[in-house]
């Protein structure tokens, strides 16, 4: 059997560290060396995923090709790496315990007494070595979610600890990230937090064997030999990780400091190659001179955590790039949306996106803003919930359907233009039911959207529980508003765009969740197009 290593990235001092972001860096250098690397992360709540949980509470939620519900890291781990992740690769406690009670309910320990040592830790450490059994890698990194000392945490901390023991020093690697954070009033950086992290970190069992140290100024020789001392590492295991303008730098910072190095040495691996990180280094370059520069909306109902649209933001940055573009996003509470205040929130856009969303809170905003954007022309993305709003919009104020809704929000319309997917009438249970994942789409050959993928078939993301009606939509449709995607095994609607419109897309699915850096979706990419050509335009008429 291969020879897995695995590396598991643990936080200290405090959450938001960014430890997704430093795992997904190391496997970006990692990958970059050509070794085959996956990222999976264990997250210490007791939902199952994170699909029942409200945006407000940990961003959005991310959703994988295989219909994953799972933790907006996963999306860094995909667009830093342009893999895709799976069902495998988030963990929750909950679905440790799920799993566990179910094994314990059909007899599977029948007379054992089940604890959390050793049969919750016995299934974390199966999860956690299961994609080095079925999966094709020669590095797994493990991201444990929360920090170190919290309760909750506690199993997984114990569980590689045994790994370690297990498999063998020369196979598990620790990666602790700590904060050193500068005291104004001694004018000092401390290192004492990092100090009683680590220590926590070894009451539990665990030694770190590299402390990735946040700051936003450098450690110094100085610093980073105390931090070695009092942490108990070698001063090169000592990575400083300074504060950055994009997550993007990351990599490349992670490469200065030798992380990747430092933990080969560790595996006793030998790369065969030096890490090229041409690519990504263009990338860069076009993201910090950028040639252009357009304003996009974005319209939602949870821009006071804007973790809630992590995809569609990343995406913005990803288009931008391949167009040398900066894309400056205003963010738009739909809440704010009224006829009066309309003109003066979208009139200076060059395109608006209307987001995701649930439930029937700002749903009048969405239209009211949908109906400025079509009648004055500005580009516009509706994705899901967005591209819904744009249906009942157009069959409301042109088709002449006053009352058109969807039964989400007004279960007693008489024209519910959009409405609840048959197969989801008999559903009773939130968690993991909607309609998720990849499915395929047919595109009208003479359409915007066919032009921007230019294929017929394309497979995007999807999580939802409404449709277009297909019993009313003959009733909307005409050579303006036209569905130009279907579901080709169910006819489901997928795509509307408006012909008499310089670019005007609605899309049932996701495409923010296939965006990454060495693949821009192309729908976002002909969407900021359309925006740098409207700027172009509005120039030329003032
Ligand atoms: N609430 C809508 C549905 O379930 C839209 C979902 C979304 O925007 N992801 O169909």
């Amino acid at each position: 059997m291969k020879d897995v290593k695995y590396v598991f990235v643990t936080g200290g001092v405090t959450s938001s560290l960014g430890k997704g972001i430093i795992a997904a860096s190391l496997a970006k250098l990692l990958q970059a060396q050509h070794f085959k690397v996956t990222i999976q992360k264990f997250d210490p709540y007791i939902n199952v995923d994170p699909g029942t949980l409200n945006p407000y509470e940990h961003g959005e939620c991310f959703v994988t090709e295989d219909g994953a519900e799972t933790d907006l890291d996963l999306g860094h781990y995909e667009r830093f790496l342009n893999v895709n992740t799976s069902q495998d690769n988030n963990v929750t406690t909950g679905r440790i315990y799920k799993s566990v009670i179910e094994k314990e309910r059909k007899g599977d320990f029948l007379g054992k007494t089940v604890q959390v040592i050793p049969h919750i830790t016995n299934e974390i450490k199966q999860r956690m070595l299961l994609l080095g059994q079925t999966g094709n890698y020669d590095i797994i990194i493990t991201e444990i979610g929360g920090t170190v000392g919290d309760i909750e945490s506690l199993p997984y901390i114990e569980s590689v600890r045994q790994l370690v023991w297990e498999l063998g020093k020369s196979n598990v690697v620790v990666i602790h990230l700590t904060l050193v954070p500068f005291l104004a009033s001694s004018g000092e950086l401390k290192t004492k937090p990092t100090q009683h992290s680590v220590k926590l970190l070894m009451e539990s069992g665990l030694i770190a064997d590299i402390l990735v140290c946040r700051s936003d100024r450098p450690l110094g020789k100085e610093i980073k030999h105390k931090i070695a001392l009092f942490g108990n590492v070698h001063p090169n295991d000592v990575i400083e990780s300074l504060d950055v303008c994009t997550i993007y730098d990351v990599p490349m910072k992670m490469l200065e400091e030798g992380l990747n190095v430092q933990v080969l040495k560790k595996f006793h691996l030998t790369p065969t190659k030096k890490v090229d990180l041409s690519q990504w280094k263009d990338f860069l370059y076009r993201i910090k001179n950028p040639k252009k520069k357009v304003t996009i909306g974005l319209v939602g109902k949870y821009i006071e955590l804007t973790d809630s649209y992590k995809s569609i933001l990343e995406s913005f940055i990803h288009a931008g790039a391949q167009l040398e573009t900066q894309v400056d996003v205003r963010f738009i509470h739909s809440e704010n949306v009224d006829h009066d205040s309309v003109t003066d929130l979208l009139q200076n856009l060059h395109g608006v996106l209307v987001a995701p969303g649930f439930g029937s809170r700002a749903i009048e905003g969405k239209l009211t803003a949908i109906q400025y954007i079509r009648e004055n022309k500005i580009p516009f993305l509706g994705i899901c919930l967005g591209m819904q709003m744009a249906v009942i919009e157009y069959s409301r104020n042109v088709s002449g359907f006053k009352k058109a809704d969807s039964t989400e929000q007004n279960l007693e319309t008489d024209f519910p233009i959009i409405d609840l997917m048959t197969e989801q009438k008999s559903i009773v249970t939130k968690g993991g039911t909607m309609r998720l994942g990849a499915w395929e789409c047919e595109l009208i050959e003479d359409s915007k959207v066919f032009k921007s993928y230019n294929a017929k078939t394309i497979k995007e993301r999807h999580r939802h529980r409404y449709e277009i009606n297909s019993q009313l939509a003959m009733e909307i449709t005409d050579s303006n508003f036209r569905i130009v995607g279907v579901n080709p095994e169910t006819d489901l609607a997928e795509v509307i765009e408006i012909s008499e419109h310089p670019w005007f897309v609605g899309v049932q699915f996701h495409p923010e969740y296939k965006s990454t850096v060495s693949q821009p979706h192309p729908l976002f990419v002909s969407f900021i197009r359309a925006g740098i050509d409207y700027k172009q335009r509005q120039l030329v008429a003032t």
